[in-house]
């Protein structure tokens, strides 16, 4: 197999106004792997703002140079802030166009929206009173995103509004993080450590979660705050054993009033974990959302990612789970695996609709450094083509089927530059998603590798990332809890 030429180091020597160089550095990085500034040919942004609008012009070596004259920016809508953005906005564009014609590198669907999320993107400018129009030709023509996407985009944003509250503080949301699994997953880069080399540490883990959920619960209850959604995922939650779960449960159940808040999740994950006994336990103590996640239907591809299931346990784990009558259940599928095309996934895309989900999210497979599978990049740029296919047929396909998009994001190194997206019935959205990617709410994470993430009323947010180390956690929980609570009472004090 060839190496990708983003794989391949390149040099490059930048000329570009000093206040600029870190944006047109940044603009080759997000193409490049591996970049040399010191030698190569010279790649060269110049930019004029004169009161009529912003000139860029970005050439590389002797190739013809990308130019753009950008007058729209002088509409009153924009303030100066706009102007100081359009300009690095422009640089990008030219870098990326100039750079993707030099080296035969197929231009992002996403264009530009390298490093950010587009969903915020879009609700900013929403906020900020911009028409569906306006925005549609902002993605057109500042961030040269593709009109699939930019339906997408603008389907999902739409749907999300309905789910923002007036105060970001009041209801919060709130994220458990259990950090073991049964094995590892070849592409997992999340706090998840098998049981079987972990599994000793679980013990002082729980000790250590208990304490940090009814320290921070008590906190929550103190400043009158309610709780509109738990989340609890990991690792795989029902991993931990039946007594296990069933007092952490009832801990949040205590603290957080997790039972009556209006949703309530567990990541239950790994289909094998799904028992008759886990089951009655989340019933029992409110669970209303469960999560089992088949990645792929085709066995021998769950052989090579290391998962220790089968296409039919994730069937028995759906026909068992259906008893219990929870309120909805997500399937997550991965786009992009090794040795699977389109008929592959649309495969297992068939055979999870079969188990009848309430929700299903899409992701393209990301291979972050944390995973086994990180060396193993090249395949990720090659099949741009490929992935788009599926990627469309998984949104046609789960359209026929009644669900709609409601949620997305994108991450570094993705499958075909390509997004997770998150399906669903009319209904059965999450609101935990939600508020998690736009950050509209704040969102308090207690356990291995959770994220606080505090939301001031004009949207910026701080966030506190507890250790993904379960060790390290229980080891430092006093120095955590002590810095959290305060971080968390200076920001609702404010
Ligand atoms: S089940 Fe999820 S959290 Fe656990 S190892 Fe696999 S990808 Fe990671």
């Amino acid at each position: 197999m060839p190496i990708p030429q983003q794989l391949q180091p390149i040099f490059l020597q930048i000329k570009a106004p000093p206040h600029l160089a870190t944006t047109v550095k940044g603009a080759v990085t997000s193409l490049f792997r591996s970049v040399d500034f010191t030698r190569g040919p010279v790649l060269e942004a110049a930019v004029s703002d004169t009161a009529a609008g912003i000139e860029t012009t970005v050439r590389l070596g002797q190739d013809p140079p990308w130019h753009h004259f950008d007058a729209e920016i002088n509409s009153p809508c924009y303030n100066k802030t706009d102007w100081a953005n359009r300009v690095k906005e422009r640089i990008r564009l030219g870098v990326k166009v100039v750079l993707c014609r030099a080296y035969s590198i197929p231009f992002s669907p996403w264009g530009i929206l390298v490093g950010v999320r587009p969903t915020k993107l879009a609700h900013r400018l929403i906020d900020r009173g911009f028409s569906r129009e306006q925005i549609t030709s902002l993605l057109t023509d500042v961030y040269a995103v593709a009109e699939s996407r930019q339906e997408l985009l603008l389907d999902v944003v739409e749907k999300q509004r309905r789910f923002f509250l007036s105060d970001v503080n009041n209801p919060v949301s709130v994220y458990v993080g259990i950090p073991f699994c049964p094995t590892r997953c070849g592409y997992c880069s999340f706090a998840a450590y098998p049981l079987k080399t972990h599994g000793h540490l679980v013990g002082a883990f729980l000790e250590a979660l208990h304490r940090e959920i009814t320290v921070l619960g008590q906190l929550l209850q103190e400043q009158g705050i309610k709780v509109q959604s738990v989340y609890i995922g990991g690792g795989t939650p029902t991993a931990i054993t039946g007594s296990d779960l069933s007092r952490l449960l009832g801990l949040l159940n205590t603290c957080l009033k997790a039972d009556e808040c209006g949703e309530y999740t567990v990541e239950a994950g790994r289909p094998e974990t799904l028992t008759p006994e886990s089951l009655e336990i989340l019933k029992a103590y409110g669970v209303q959302r469960i999560c089992i996640n088949p990645q792929t239907m085709n066995d021998r591809t769950l052989r090579l990612i290391g998962r220790a299931h089968t296409a039919d346990q994730t069937r028995e784990a759906f026909a068992l789970a259906e008893k219990y009558r929870f309120r909805q259940i997500n399937a997550d599928l991965i786009l992009g695996l090794p040795g699977e095309g389109l008929a592959d996934f649309a495969y297992s895309l068939d055979e999870v609709l079969k188990l009848n989900p309430d929700h299903v999210t899409i992701h393209s497979l990301a291979l972050k450094k944390a995973s086994r599978f990180s060396q193993n990049l090249g395949r990720l740029e090659l099949e741009q083509k490929l992935g788009e296919e599926m990627a469309q047929h998984a949104r046609k396909r789960l359209g026929s089927f009644g669900m709609g998009p409601y949620y997305l994001y994108r991450q570094r190194y993705i499958f075909s530059d390509l997004e997770n997206v998150g399906y669903a019935k009319a209904g059965a959205e999450s609101v935990y998603n939600i508020q998690m990617m736009e950050e509209r709410q704040t969102v308090i994470g207690v356990g291995a590798g959770a994220i606080t993430k505090l939301v001031s009323p004009d949207l910026k947010v701080v966030r506190h990332a507890n250790p993904k180390c379960p060790a390290t956690y229980a080891r430092q929980l006093a120095v955590i809890i002590g810095a959290k609570k305060y971080q968390i009472e200076q920001h609702l004090s404010v």
